[in-house]
Protein backbone atom coordinates (compact mmCIF):
# COMPACT_ATOMS: atom_id res chain seq x y z
CA UNK A 1 0.00 0.00 0.00
CA UNK A 2 1.54 3.36 -0.67
CA UNK A 3 0.55 6.54 1.00
CA UNK A 4 -0.60 9.73 -1.16
CA UNK A 5 -1.04 13.03 0.04
CA UNK A 6 -3.71 15.00 -1.91
CA UNK A 7 -3.63 18.96 -1.35
CA UNK A 8 -7.01 20.33 -1.65
CA UNK A 9 -10.62 19.67 -0.90
CA UNK A 10 -12.02 21.02 -3.73
CA UNK A 11 -14.23 18.66 -5.62
CA UNK A 12 -10.61 17.76 -8.02
CA UNK A 13 -8.90 17.14 -4.99
CA UNK A 14 -11.50 14.75 -3.92
CA UNK A 15 -12.60 13.27 -6.79
CA UNK A 16 -8.46 12.43 -7.14
CA UNK A 17 -8.58 11.45 -3.39
CA UNK A 18 -11.52 9.37 -4.06
CA UNK A 19 -10.55 6.99 -7.06
CA UNK A 20 -7.12 6.83 -4.94
CA UNK A 21 -8.78 5.41 -1.29
CA UNK A 22 -10.58 3.39 -3.76
CA UNK A 23 -8.11 1.51 -5.23
CA UNK A 24 -6.47 0.26 -1.93
CA UNK A 25 -3.89 3.24 -2.05
CA UNK A 26 -3.46 5.30 1.95
CA UNK A 27 -4.88 8.73 1.31
CA UNK A 28 -4.54 12.06 3.51
CA UNK A 29 -6.31 15.04 2.25
CA UNK A 30 -5.29 18.56 3.50
CA UNK A 31 -7.53 21.56 3.34
CA UNK A 32 -6.33 25.07 4.94
CA UNK A 33 -10.15 26.09 5.36
CA UNK A 34 -12.18 24.48 7.91
CA UNK A 35 -14.63 22.53 5.75
CA UNK A 36 -14.65 21.32 1.94
CA UNK A 37 -15.53 23.08 -0.95
CA UNK A 38 -14.88 26.80 0.38
CA UNK A 39 -13.45 28.04 -2.48
CA UNK A 40 -14.43 27.61 -6.46
CA UNK A 41 -16.00 24.21 -6.06
CA UNK A 42 -18.49 26.04 -3.61
CA UNK A 43 -19.16 29.36 -5.09
CA UNK A 44 -20.05 28.24 -8.97
CA UNK A 45 -22.78 28.25 -11.18
CA UNK A 46 -23.70 24.97 -10.22
CA UNK A 47 -23.74 23.73 -13.77
CA UNK A 48 -23.17 20.57 -15.62
CA UNK A 49 -21.28 21.75 -18.73
CA UNK A 50 -22.01 19.60 -22.22
CA UNK A 51 -18.56 20.30 -23.47
CA UNK A 52 -19.67 22.75 -26.15
CA UNK A 53 -17.52 25.33 -25.99
CA UNK A 54 -14.36 23.70 -26.24
CA UNK A 55 -11.21 23.28 -28.63
CA UNK A 56 -11.54 19.83 -30.42
CA UNK A 57 -9.26 17.45 -29.57
CA UNK A 58 -8.68 19.99 -25.96
CA UNK A 59 -8.97 18.11 -22.75
CA UNK A 60 -11.79 20.47 -21.72
CA UNK A 61 -13.62 18.57 -24.85
CA UNK A 62 -13.21 15.24 -23.85
CA UNK A 63 -13.83 15.92 -20.15
CA UNK A 64 -16.25 17.94 -20.64
CA UNK A 65 -18.42 15.76 -22.54
CA UNK A 66 -17.78 12.38 -21.08
CA UNK A 67 -17.68 14.15 -17.56
CA UNK A 68 -21.24 15.61 -17.96
CA UNK A 69 -22.19 12.27 -18.53
CA UNK A 70 -20.11 10.88 -15.27
CA UNK A 71 -20.88 13.90 -12.94
CA UNK A 72 -24.73 13.82 -14.06
CA UNK A 73 -24.88 9.29 -13.19
CA UNK A 74 -22.48 9.89 -10.28
CA UNK A 75 -25.02 12.54 -8.26
CA UNK A 76 -27.69 10.26 -9.51
CA UNK A 77 -26.43 7.29 -7.72
CA UNK A 78 -25.83 8.97 -4.63
CA UNK A 79 -28.73 11.14 -4.18
CA UNK A 80 -26.85 13.80 -4.87
CA UNK A 81 -30.10 16.60 -6.39
CA UNK A 82 -29.42 16.94 -10.14
CA UNK A 83 -31.41 17.53 -13.13
CA UNK A 84 -30.29 17.33 -16.88
CA UNK A 85 -32.49 19.92 -18.01
CA UNK A 86 -30.73 21.12 -21.08
CA UNK A 87 -30.14 24.84 -21.91
CA UNK A 88 -30.04 27.48 -24.76
CA UNK A 89 -27.96 29.93 -26.35
CA UNK A 90 -29.23 32.72 -27.63
CA UNK A 91 -27.94 35.19 -29.76
CA UNK A 92 -29.95 38.71 -29.30
CA UNK A 93 -28.48 40.56 -32.60
CA UNK A 94 -27.65 39.38 -36.55
CA UNK A 95 -23.89 40.10 -35.65
CA UNK A 96 -23.95 37.43 -33.04
CA UNK A 97 -25.24 35.00 -35.43
CA UNK A 98 -21.64 33.74 -36.73
CA UNK A 99 -20.67 33.26 -33.59
CA UNK A 100 -23.72 31.03 -32.97
CA UNK A 101 -22.78 29.13 -35.84
CA UNK A 102 -18.88 28.49 -35.06
CA UNK A 103 -20.72 27.34 -31.81
CA UNK A 104 -22.91 24.69 -33.41
CA UNK A 105 -19.94 24.09 -35.73
CA UNK A 106 -18.06 22.98 -32.00
CA UNK A 107 -20.46 21.06 -30.77
CA UNK A 108 -20.75 18.74 -33.77
CA UNK A 109 -17.17 18.55 -34.05
CA UNK A 110 -17.19 17.36 -29.89
CA UNK A 111 -19.61 15.09 -30.65
CA UNK A 112 -22.04 16.94 -28.46
CA UNK A 113 -26.03 16.92 -29.73
CA UNK A 114 -27.15 20.36 -29.92
CA UNK A 115 -30.36 21.96 -32.46
CA UNK A 116 -30.03 25.29 -34.10
CA UNK A 117 -33.53 27.43 -33.34
CA UNK A 118 -35.30 30.05 -35.19
CA UNK A 119 -36.54 32.59 -32.59
CA UNK A 120 -40.35 30.92 -32.16
CA UNK A 121 -38.49 27.39 -31.70
CA UNK A 122 -36.69 29.26 -28.88
CA UNK A 123 -39.53 30.47 -27.28
CA UNK A 124 -40.91 27.08 -26.88
CA UNK A 125 -38.21 26.57 -24.24
CA UNK A 126 -37.80 30.46 -22.88
CA UNK A 127 -41.16 32.11 -23.34
CA UNK A 128 -39.58 35.38 -22.30
CA UNK A 129 -36.47 35.22 -24.05
CA UNK A 130 -35.07 37.78 -26.77
CA UNK A 131 -33.66 36.09 -30.04
CA UNK A 132 -33.04 36.07 -33.59
CA UNK A 133 -31.51 32.79 -33.46
CA UNK A 134 -30.62 30.02 -30.40
CA UNK A 135 -28.79 26.81 -30.19
CA UNK A 136 -30.73 23.88 -27.82
CA UNK A 137 -28.14 21.88 -25.63
CA UNK A 138 -30.08 18.89 -23.81
CA UNK A 139 -27.26 17.34 -22.14
CA UNK A 140 -26.83 20.46 -19.91
CA UNK A 141 -27.82 20.05 -16.29
CA UNK A 142 -27.43 21.28 -13.03
CA UNK A 143 -26.22 19.70 -9.73
CA UNK A 144 -25.14 20.55 -6.32
CA UNK A 145 -21.01 20.05 -6.32
CA UNK A 146 -21.13 21.00 -2.24
CA UNK A 147 -22.92 18.11 -2.15
CA UNK A 148 -20.91 15.82 -4.52
CA UNK A 149 -18.45 16.67 -2.26
CA UNK A 150 -19.83 15.16 0.63
CA UNK A 151 -20.35 12.42 -0.77
CA UNK A 152 -16.61 12.24 -2.36
CA UNK A 153 -15.32 12.40 1.42
CA UNK A 154 -17.68 10.12 2.43
CA UNK A 155 -15.91 7.29 0.26
CA UNK A 156 -12.79 8.60 0.91
CA UNK A 157 -13.24 8.14 4.47
CA UNK A 158 -15.38 4.62 4.24
CA UNK A 159 -12.03 3.71 2.38
CA UNK A 160 -9.63 4.08 5.01
CA UNK A 161 -8.57 7.72 4.35
CA UNK A 162 -8.44 10.65 6.09
CA UNK A 163 -8.84 14.72 5.25
CA UNK A 164 -7.54 16.96 7.71
CA UNK A 165 -9.06 20.63 7.95
CA UNK A 166 -7.87 24.15 8.97
CA UNK A 167 -3.55 22.37 7.87
CA UNK A 168 -2.46 24.22 4.96
CA UNK A 169 0.61 22.94 2.86
CA UNK A 170 3.55 25.57 3.04
CA UNK A 171 5.98 23.75 1.07
CA UNK A 172 7.05 19.97 -0.78
CA UNK A 173 9.91 18.41 -1.86
CA UNK A 174 10.86 15.16 -3.22
CA UNK A 175 13.68 13.35 -0.98
CA UNK A 176 14.97 10.05 -2.69
CA UNK A 177 11.86 7.89 -2.57
CA UNK A 178 9.40 10.07 -0.19
CA UNK A 179 7.62 12.93 -0.62
CA UNK A 180 8.12 15.57 2.20
CA UNK A 181 5.13 17.89 2.88
CA UNK A 182 5.39 20.40 5.24
CA UNK A 183 2.20 22.07 6.53
CA UNK A 184 1.06 24.58 9.18
CA UNK A 185 0.40 21.87 11.33
CA UNK A 186 2.97 18.90 10.86
CA UNK A 187 5.87 17.87 8.86
CA UNK A 188 4.42 14.83 6.81
CA UNK A 189 6.06 12.42 4.22
CA UNK A 190 4.02 10.02 1.76
CA UNK A 191 4.87 8.10 -1.11
CA UNK A 192 3.56 10.90 -3.64
CA UNK A 193 1.41 14.13 -3.70
CA UNK A 194 -0.79 15.45 -5.65
CA UNK A 195 -2.02 19.47 -5.36
CA UNK A 196 -5.06 20.40 -6.30
CA UNK A 197 -5.13 24.21 -4.48
CA UNK A 198 -7.10 26.14 -7.09
CA UNK A 199 -6.12 29.62 -6.88
CA UNK A 200 -2.97 28.97 -5.24
CA UNK A 201 -1.94 26.19 -7.41
CA UNK A 202 1.34 28.02 -8.76
CA UNK A 203 2.50 29.04 -5.10
CA UNK A 204 2.11 25.32 -4.17
CA UNK A 205 4.03 24.39 -7.39
CA UNK A 206 6.88 26.13 -6.77
CA UNK A 207 7.15 25.97 -2.96
CA UNK A 208 7.41 22.21 -4.20
CA UNK A 209 10.20 23.02 -6.50
CA UNK A 210 8.70 23.29 -9.74
CA UNK A 211 8.59 26.38 -12.45
CA UNK A 212 5.04 26.86 -13.27
CA UNK A 213 5.11 28.18 -16.67
CA UNK A 214 1.89 30.35 -15.78
CA UNK A 215 0.48 32.35 -12.87
CA UNK A 216 -3.23 32.16 -11.66
CA UNK A 217 -4.84 35.14 -11.95
CA UNK A 218 -7.58 35.68 -10.03
CA UNK A 219 -11.09 37.04 -11.37
CA UNK A 220 -14.22 37.69 -9.60
CA UNK A 221 -17.28 36.24 -11.04
CA UNK A 222 -20.50 38.44 -9.20
CA UNK A 223 -23.47 37.44 -8.98
CA UNK A 224 -27.21 38.20 -8.44
CA UNK A 225 -30.31 36.14 -7.34
CA UNK A 226 -33.50 36.96 -9.07
CA UNK A 227 -36.37 38.07 -6.79
CA UNK A 228 -39.24 35.18 -7.13
CA UNK A 229 -41.67 37.12 -9.67
CA UNK A 230 -39.00 38.06 -11.91
CA UNK A 231 -37.42 34.34 -11.51
CA UNK A 232 -40.48 33.42 -13.28
CA UNK A 233 -39.41 34.91 -16.52
CA UNK A 234 -36.53 32.36 -16.96
CA UNK A 235 -37.80 28.28 -17.18
CA UNK A 236 -34.25 26.77 -17.13
CA UNK A 237 -30.43 28.22 -18.54
CA UNK A 238 -29.90 30.85 -21.19
CA UNK A 239 -26.94 31.43 -22.01
CA UNK A 240 -25.64 33.98 -24.48
CA UNK A 241 -23.25 34.33 -27.38
CA UNK A 242 -19.87 33.72 -25.70
CA UNK A 243 -17.07 36.47 -27.06
CA UNK A 244 -14.36 33.81 -28.12
CA UNK A 245 -11.41 36.23 -26.87
CA UNK A 246 -12.09 35.18 -23.71
CA UNK A 247 -12.34 31.85 -21.59
CA UNK A 248 -15.78 33.04 -19.85
CA UNK A 249 -19.24 32.30 -21.06
CA UNK A 250 -20.88 35.86 -20.21
CA UNK A 251 -23.15 36.53 -17.94
CA UNK A 252 -25.85 34.06 -18.06
CA UNK A 253 -28.98 32.93 -16.15
CA UNK A 254 -29.30 30.05 -14.68
CA UNK A 255 -32.39 28.14 -12.39
CA UNK A 256 -30.27 26.00 -10.43
CA UNK A 257 -30.80 22.99 -8.51
CA UNK A 258 -32.27 24.66 -5.24
CA UNK A 259 -34.70 25.75 -7.78
CA UNK A 260 -33.36 29.47 -7.51
CA UNK A 261 -32.90 31.81 -10.52
CA UNK A 262 -29.51 33.44 -10.49
CA UNK A 263 -27.41 35.62 -12.78
CA UNK A 264 -24.03 36.01 -13.52
CA UNK A 265 -20.73 35.64 -13.29
CA UNK A 266 -19.45 38.60 -14.54
CA UNK A 267 -15.46 38.71 -14.42
CA UNK A 268 -12.98 41.24 -12.49
CA UNK A 269 -10.02 40.98 -11.52
CA UNK A 270 -10.05 40.34 -7.90
CA UNK A 271 -7.55 42.58 -5.86
CA UNK A 272 -6.84 38.94 -3.32
CA UNK A 273 -6.76 35.51 -4.73
CA UNK A 274 -9.83 35.20 -2.07
CA UNK A 275 -10.79 37.97 -2.90
CA UNK A 276 -14.73 37.67 -3.18
CA UNK A 277 -15.84 41.79 -2.13
CA UNK A 278 -14.02 44.79 -4.12
CA UNK A 279 -13.09 45.33 -0.01
CA UNK A 280 -11.13 42.28 0.22
CA UNK A 281 -7.10 43.17 -0.81
CA UNK A 282 -4.02 41.36 -0.16
CA UNK A 283 -1.07 43.15 -0.66
CA UNK A 284 0.81 39.70 -1.83
CA UNK A 285 -1.80 38.84 -4.16
CA UNK A 286 -1.97 41.88 -5.79
CA UNK A 287 1.73 42.61 -6.08
CA UNK A 288 1.93 38.79 -7.60
CA UNK A 289 -0.56 40.05 -9.98
CA UNK A 290 0.68 43.03 -11.11
CA UNK A 291 4.24 41.77 -10.58
CA UNK A 292 3.02 39.43 -14.00
CA UNK A 293 3.96 40.69 -17.24
CA UNK A 294 1.23 38.77 -18.51
CA UNK A 295 -1.58 40.55 -16.52
CA UNK A 296 -0.29 43.83 -18.03
CA UNK A 297 -0.16 42.28 -21.82
CA UNK A 298 -3.35 40.89 -21.27
CA UNK A 299 -4.81 44.04 -19.98
CA UNK A 300 -3.36 46.13 -23.12
CA UNK A 301 -5.23 43.66 -25.19
CA UNK A 302 -8.62 43.26 -23.33
CA UNK A 303 -8.56 46.86 -21.46
CA UNK A 304 -12.24 48.10 -23.08
CA UNK A 305 -14.25 44.70 -22.32
CA UNK A 306 -12.18 44.79 -18.81
CA UNK A 307 -13.65 48.49 -18.17
CA UNK A 308 -16.95 47.38 -19.67
CA UNK A 309 -16.88 44.87 -16.97
CA UNK A 310 -16.11 46.86 -13.98
CA UNK A 311 -18.65 49.05 -14.85
CA UNK A 312 -21.35 46.07 -14.57
CA UNK A 313 -19.29 45.26 -11.60
CA UNK A 314 -20.00 48.84 -9.72
CA UNK A 315 -23.53 49.40 -11.18
CA UNK A 316 -26.47 47.25 -10.75
CA UNK A 317 -28.35 49.02 -13.44
CA UNK A 318 -25.49 47.98 -15.76
CA UNK A 319 -25.74 44.32 -15.11
CA UNK A 320 -29.48 44.11 -15.08
CA UNK A 321 -28.74 45.75 -19.08
CA UNK A 322 -26.80 42.85 -19.82
CA UNK A 323 -29.85 40.45 -18.24
CA UNK A 324 -32.13 42.54 -20.74
CA UNK A 325 -30.44 41.95 -23.43
CA UNK A 326 -31.27 37.95 -23.23
CA UNK A 327 -34.85 38.64 -21.41
CA UNK A 328 -36.07 42.01 -21.68
CA UNK A 329 -38.44 41.57 -18.85
CA UNK A 330 -35.15 42.10 -16.42
CA UNK A 331 -34.80 45.47 -14.35
CA UNK A 332 -32.21 46.16 -11.66
CA UNK A 333 -35.16 45.80 -9.26
CA UNK A 334 -35.22 42.40 -9.72
CA UNK A 335 -31.98 41.28 -8.49
CA UNK A 336 -31.08 40.73 -5.22
CA UNK A 337 -26.49 40.79 -4.45
CA UNK A 338 -25.79 37.00 -3.87
CA UNK A 339 -22.18 35.65 -2.87
CA UNK A 340 -19.23 36.07 -5.48
CA UNK A 341 -16.92 32.90 -6.69
CA UNK A 342 -13.19 33.90 -7.86
CA UNK A 343 -12.11 31.96 -10.57
CA UNK A 344 -8.36 30.75 -10.54
CA UNK A 345 -7.04 31.50 -14.12
CA UNK A 346 -3.88 31.17 -15.42
CA UNK A 347 -2.09 33.74 -17.34
CA UNK A 348 0.85 33.02 -19.77
CA UNK A 349 4.10 35.28 -19.53
CA UNK A 350 3.03 36.84 -22.98
CA UNK A 351 -0.65 37.18 -21.70
CA UNK A 352 -2.32 34.20 -23.10
CA UNK A 353 -5.06 32.80 -20.98
CA UNK A 354 -4.12 29.39 -20.42
CA UNK A 355 -7.42 27.55 -22.21
CA UNK A 356 -7.11 24.13 -21.08
CA UNK A 357 -6.55 22.35 -18.19
CA UNK A 358 -2.89 22.18 -16.85
CA UNK A 359 -1.41 19.74 -15.42
CA UNK A 360 2.74 19.82 -14.54
CA UNK A 361 4.88 16.72 -12.63
CA UNK A 362 8.20 16.02 -10.87
CA UNK A 363 9.33 13.11 -9.26
CA UNK A 364 6.47 11.97 -7.06
CA UNK A 365 4.36 14.87 -7.47
CA UNK A 366 1.45 15.95 -9.46
CA UNK A 367 0.45 19.58 -10.12
CA UNK A 368 -2.95 20.90 -11.23
CA UNK A 369 -1.99 24.44 -12.64
CA UNK A 370 -4.95 25.29 -14.19
CA UNK A 371 -8.68 23.43 -13.71
CA UNK A 372 -11.09 26.40 -14.54
CA UNK A 373 -14.69 26.22 -15.48
CA UNK A 374 -15.72 23.04 -16.50
CA UNK A 375 -13.23 21.21 -14.24
CA UNK A 376 -16.17 21.03 -11.57
CA UNK A 377 -18.33 19.14 -14.35
CA UNK A 378 -15.15 17.17 -15.40
CA UNK A 379 -13.83 16.70 -12.45
CA UNK A 380 -14.19 12.50 -11.99
CA UNK A 381 -12.57 12.68 -15.26
CA UNK A 382 -9.68 15.06 -14.28
CA UNK A 383 -9.40 12.58 -11.08
CA UNK A 384 -8.63 9.58 -13.67
CA UNK A 385 -5.98 11.48 -15.37
CA UNK A 386 -4.19 12.76 -12.14
CA UNK A 387 -4.29 9.39 -11.17
CA UNK A 388 -2.78 7.95 -14.57
CA UNK A 389 -0.04 10.68 -14.08
CA UNK A 390 0.73 9.84 -10.61
CA UNK A 391 1.46 6.31 -11.48
CA UNK A 392 3.67 7.85 -14.32
CA UNK A 393 6.07 9.63 -11.20
CA UNK A 394 5.74 7.11 -9.01
CA UNK A 395 8.00 3.70 -9.27
CA UNK A 396 5.17 0.86 -9.88
CA UNK A 397 3.88 -1.02 -7.23
CA UNK A 398 5.77 -4.01 -6.15
CA UNK A 399 3.37 -6.68 -4.87
C1 LIG B 1 -17.73 31.98 -10.49
C2 LIG B 1 -17.46 30.59 -10.97
C3 LIG B 1 -18.40 29.90 -11.73
C4 LIG B 1 -18.14 28.62 -12.19
N1 LIG B 1 -19.13 27.88 -12.79
C5 LIG B 1 -18.90 26.57 -13.09
C6 LIG B 1 -19.94 25.73 -13.55
O1 LIG B 1 -21.10 26.13 -13.60
N2 LIG B 1 -19.64 24.46 -13.93
C7 LIG B 1 -18.37 23.97 -13.84
O2 LIG B 1 -18.13 22.83 -14.23
N3 LIG B 1 -17.35 24.73 -13.37
C8 LIG B 1 -17.61 26.00 -12.95
N4 LIG B 1 -16.61 26.75 -12.41
C9 LIG B 1 -15.29 26.18 -12.27
C10 LIG B 1 -15.21 25.21 -11.10
O3 LIG B 1 -15.86 25.72 -9.96
C11 LIG B 1 -13.74 24.95 -10.81
O4 LIG B 1 -13.12 24.60 -12.02
C12 LIG B 1 -13.55 23.81 -9.82
O5 LIG B 1 -14.35 24.03 -8.67
C13 LIG B 1 -12.08 23.68 -9.45
O6 LIG B 1 -11.98 22.80 -8.38
P1 LIG B 1 -10.63 22.69 -7.57
O7 LIG B 1 -10.80 21.59 -6.62
O8 LIG B 1 -9.50 22.64 -8.55
O9 LIG B 1 -10.46 24.11 -6.85
P2 LIG B 1 -11.12 24.70 -5.53
O10 LIG B 1 -12.55 24.35 -5.41
O11 LIG B 1 -10.78 26.16 -5.51
O12 LIG B 1 -10.34 23.96 -4.38
C14 LIG B 1 -9.01 24.21 -4.04
C15 LIG B 1 -8.84 23.89 -2.59
O13 LIG B 1 -7.47 23.96 -2.26
C16 LIG B 1 -7.38 24.48 -0.94
N5 LIG B 1 -6.04 25.02 -0.76
C17 LIG B 1 -5.45 26.00 -1.46
N6 LIG B 1 -4.21 26.23 -1.01
C18 LIG B 1 -3.99 25.32 -0.02
C19 LIG B 1 -2.88 25.03 0.84
N7 LIG B 1 -1.73 25.72 0.77
N8 LIG B 1 -3.01 24.03 1.73
C20 LIG B 1 -4.17 23.33 1.85
N9 LIG B 1 -5.24 23.58 1.07
C21 LIG B 1 -5.16 24.55 0.14
C22 LIG B 1 -8.47 25.53 -0.90
O14 LIG B 1 -8.86 25.85 0.43
C23 LIG B 1 -9.57 24.86 -1.69
O15 LIG B 1 -10.47 24.14 -0.88
C24 LIG B 1 -16.87 28.03 -11.94
C25 LIG B 1 -15.93 28.72 -11.16
C26 LIG B 1 -16.23 29.97 -10.65
C27 LIG B 1 -15.25 30.64 -9.74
Amino acid sequence: MRHVIVVGGGIVGLATAARIAARGDQVTVLDKEDGLARHQTGRNSGVIHSGLYYAEGSLKARMAAEGARSMAAFAAEHGVPVEVCGKLVVATEESELPGLHKLAARAEANGVPARLLDPVGAREYEPQVRAVAALRVETTGVVDYAGVCRVLAARIEADGGEILLGEEMLAARTVGDRVQVRTTAADREADGLVVCGGLHADRLARASGLEPAARIVPFRGEYYGLTETAGDLVRGLIYPVPDPRFPFLGVHLTRGIDGHVHAGPNAVLALAREGYRWTEVSVRDLGDALSWPGLWRMGARNWRPGAAEVVRSLSTAAFARSLARLVPGITADDLVPAPAGVRAQAVERDGGLVDDFLVQTAPRQVHVLNAPSPAATASLEIAKHLERELDRVLPSRVG
